[in-house]
C-alpha cells in the first residue's frame, strides 16, 4: 500500500494492544464511550491474548493506517 501522505510503500503488520477506544472525547479511566459521543474503533481485552489489530506503517513518515470498518463502532 503507497502512503497517502508521501507516496512511500508501507509496511503491512499489527497494532498489538489491550482495550483501545478511538473516539471524539478523552476518556481518563474507562473506554466506555457516552450516549452523544461518536466513536470509529472499540476493542475489548480477549481472555486468552491481547488484539492484534492489521495495519499499515509508514517508513518515512511514521503514519499508522487501520481499517476500522471490521470492529465495534457507532458511525453511520
Ligand atoms: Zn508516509
Amino acid at each position: 500500500m503507497e502512503c497517502p501522505f508521501c507516496k512511500a510503500e508501507m509496511i503491512k503488520g499489527y497494532l498489538q494492544c489491550g482495550t483501545a477506544l478511538w473516539s471524539t472525547k478523552k476518556h481518563k479511566v474507562s473506554i466506555f464511550p457516552g450516549k452523544n459521543e461518536q466513536y470509529a474503533f472499540r476493542v475489548k481485552l480477549p481472555m486468552v491474548s491481547g488484539n492484534y489489530i492489521e495495519s499499515d506503517c509508514c517508513p518515512k513518515c511514521k503514519r499508522l493506517i487501520i481499517d476500522t470498518s471490521a470492529y465495534e463502532n457507532n458511525l453511520e
